[in-house]
């Protein structure tokens, strides 16, 4: 039965393979920010519906997340898939840097290719589940703004992700792989210090600077640095310090990103940084207003969905690449210095690294690696692998040793190397989600294995209910 159903599933894919392309090439050009991803989040939403999905848009207060369900009963299977663009990134398809728009937004983390490659993975396991008669459900949960205000933190608050037994999504990157890497989970927080204006040369005595507390702030937590675990991360920005040296500021604003590996070790941070804060109101006379912004979890890996995801990455085979392709990605290289590459590879941890310094693109695909290590960043991705078994897997769309969020990513998410990563992706995803459905062992042991990580901890949203998702960030942002 699944043998059959994973064949309808790839000749759907193989036959809708220049519609799928359009797609992501379609919200590659949109480039919409977080929480105003408004075309793209449409245009696979639309998709879904006319492919036969119940559509429920404008879920957990953002109006551009939603929920696409085809089938009943167990299990439920989702995918997870992202749209969301990044500030400043704006770039042609070519392998220089071009913007297409100077200072407009960009792909520049290939989320064009994450939402449409779940997108087509969800429509073509829908079409196999018709044919070959597969019992179950498949949920496309479509989460808006992984890059700046953690869409599906908020999906989960409101749980919608109860009751799906696995959950897959796809990442390009550069390498096809399916670690067991977790990531830091963060709080983020603003701090607002109101003070008193005065005239900062004729009167500074009736002053008192908010930007004094900002700073004092910034020296406790800086000396606090010391004496927290060696893994945390913690940095900052002053949004707002005032308007010229005249007047002593009356409003002044920090930003704060903590990081750590465990959730519960982000908050024994988070608490100390709070008293500092206090503390520099107290030190300066001014009041202090807390603001919480996000609050994630780390990832959860599960091995048994990493092997399963690698077993098919092997079984169907990494793309190859056309001659045009791969002077492209020569171009590419090019604007890497190999001391990057280099660094970028001897992170990423995997056994085997250094052969991969010649290759330009990874046609490998290597057996699970990374347990117990962890990237340094975060991801909205690790709330939902609390919930149940979870992992995000990576498919190479990009040259060897292009960093994050770069036009690199941006020239090479909407040409050949994206587009075949992209179709690579969706069959992945599509033979993993048939496996699951139809092999009750597998998802049995996805499960033992999940529980046996968390052993009792029990997921609770680190986002108190009375935050909600911040949607008028952006007109916010252009007011000032
Ligand atoms: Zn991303």
């Amino acid at each position: 039965m699944s043998e059959k159903a994973r064949e309808v599933a790839f000749s759907w894919i193989t036959q809708n393979e220049s519609r799928i392309i359009e797609i992501s090439d379609k919200i590659w050009e949109y480039a919409e920010l977080g929480l105003i991803e408004y075309k793209s989040s449409k245009l696979l939403a639309d998709e879904l519906e006319k492919a036969g999905f119940k559509v429920e848009r404008g879920v957990a207060g953002m109006p551009t997340a939603f929920v696409a369900t085809y089938g009943s009963g167990r299990p439920v299977i989702g995918i997870m898939g992202e749209y969301d663009a990044l500030p400043g990134l704006s770039q042609k398809k070519v392998p220089w840097r071009e913007p297409l728009k100077e200072g407009a937004p960009g792909h520049g983390c290939g989320h064009n290719i994450h939402g449409t490659s779940g997108m087509a993975a969800a429509i073509a396991v829908k079409v196999a589940m018709e044919e070959a008669g597969l019992k179950g459900t498949i949920k496309f949960f479509g989460t808006p703004a992984e890059e700046n205000f953690s869409g599906k933190v908020f999906m989960a608050r409101e749980g919608l992700f109860k009751g799906v037994d696995a959950v897959i999504s796809h990442h390009p990157g550069s390498m096809n792989a399916a670690t067991l890497k977790s990531c830091l989970a963060i709080d983020s927080y603003k701090f607002h210090f109101y003070g008193v204006s005065s005239h900062a040369a004729a009167s500074p005595e009736q002053g008192r600077s908010a930007l004094d507390a900002v700073e004092l702030m910034n020296i406790g937590v800086n000396y606090l640095r010391e004496h927290v675990i060696q893994e945390a991360r913690i940095h900052y920005v002053i949004e707002k310090g005032g308007d010229q040296p005249n007047v002593v500021p009356a409003y002044a604003r920090s930003w704060y990103y903590i990081r750590a590996p465990e959730r519960e070790q982000v908050e024994a941070i988070t608490k100390r940084i709070l008293d500092i804060a206090k503390g520099a109101a107290l030190m300066t006379g001014t009041k202090l207003e807390v603001q919480m912004i996000d609050g994630l979890y780390n990832v959860i890996p599960n091995k048994v969905l990493s092997e399963l995801i690698v077993k098919n990455m092997r079984e169907i085979g990494p793309p190859e690449y056309t001659d045009e392709e791969m002077e492209f990605a020569k171009e590419i290289s090019k604007s890497i210095p190999p001391e990057q590459k280099r660094e970028a590879l001897r992170k990423s941890k995997r056994p085997d690294w250094e052969k991969l310094l010649d290759v330009l693109i990874d046609r490998s695909v290597p057996d699970p690696w990374g347990e117990g290590e962890i990237m340094h960043g975060s991801t909205d991705v690790a709330d939902i692998s609390w919930q149940a078994p979870t992992k995000e897997f990576s498919t190479a769309a990009w040259v060897l040793g292009t960093p994050g969020h770069s036009w690199q990513v941006v020239a090479q998410s909407g040409m050949g190397i994206g587009h075949k990563s992209l179709i690579f992706a969706a069959k992945v995803m599509a033979a993993s989600v048939i496996d699951l459905m139809t092999n009750e062992e597998l998802l049995k042991k996805a499960w033992d294995e999940f529980e046996e990580r968390l052993r009792g901890r029990k997921y609770k949203c680190a986002i108190p209910p009375e935050i909600k998702p911040p949607i008028d960030a952006w007109s916010e942002h252009s007011k000032e």
